[in-house]
């Protein structure tokens, strides 16, 4: 089923959901405040606007709330992290994942109403040591 997505922030994290969200046949609207990460999202992302997220009538005109799914992307400005995935939670957005940087950031993300937090490398790294250790068992 084709669901609507909204990505803020297209660093390396953002940018390759969009990408891969394109691939498997969904709509992406992708929004960074940097006008050259926008451009070179303009030929992928279904729609690719220059905004920043703080600012709440910016949201609103971009019609946030009627996505099925918001993914924050922002990571160093934990600040902007916290107001922007509060800011969609308010809007009625069903399902908002956002990127933490630390367990600290994580834990307010979480009681702020994110529904998915992730913390890439942290999560790559759990990932990386399971499958090694998988493949140890397979291999003896
Ligand atoms: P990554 O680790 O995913 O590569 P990064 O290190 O490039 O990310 P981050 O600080 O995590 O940088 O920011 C990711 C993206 O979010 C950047 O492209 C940045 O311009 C964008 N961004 C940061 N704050 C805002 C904001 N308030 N509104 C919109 N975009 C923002």
């Amino acid at each position: 089923m084709k669901q609507n997505f909204a990505i803020i922030g297209l660093g390396r994290f953002g940018g390759s959901i969009c990408e891969t969200l394109i691939e498997a046949g969904q709509e992406v609207l992708a929004i960074d405040k940097d006008e050259d990460r926008v451009n070179e999202y303009m030929n992928i992302a279904t729609h690719a606007v220059v905004a920043n997220a703080q600012d709440e009538m910016a949201l609103r005109s971009l019609g946030l709330r009627n996505f099925d799914h918001v993914i924050i992307a922002i990571g160093e400005d934990i600040q902007a992290s916290i107001l922007v995935t509060l800011m969609a939670k308010e809007m009625g957005v069903p399902n908002v994942t956002a990127k933490a940087q630390n367990k600290y950031h994580a834990k307010v993300l979480y009681k702020i109403g994110a529904d998915r937090v992730v913390h890439p490398e942290r999560d790559m790294g759990i990932r990386i040591a399971h499958n090694l250790v998988s493949k140890n068992i397979l291999d003896y």
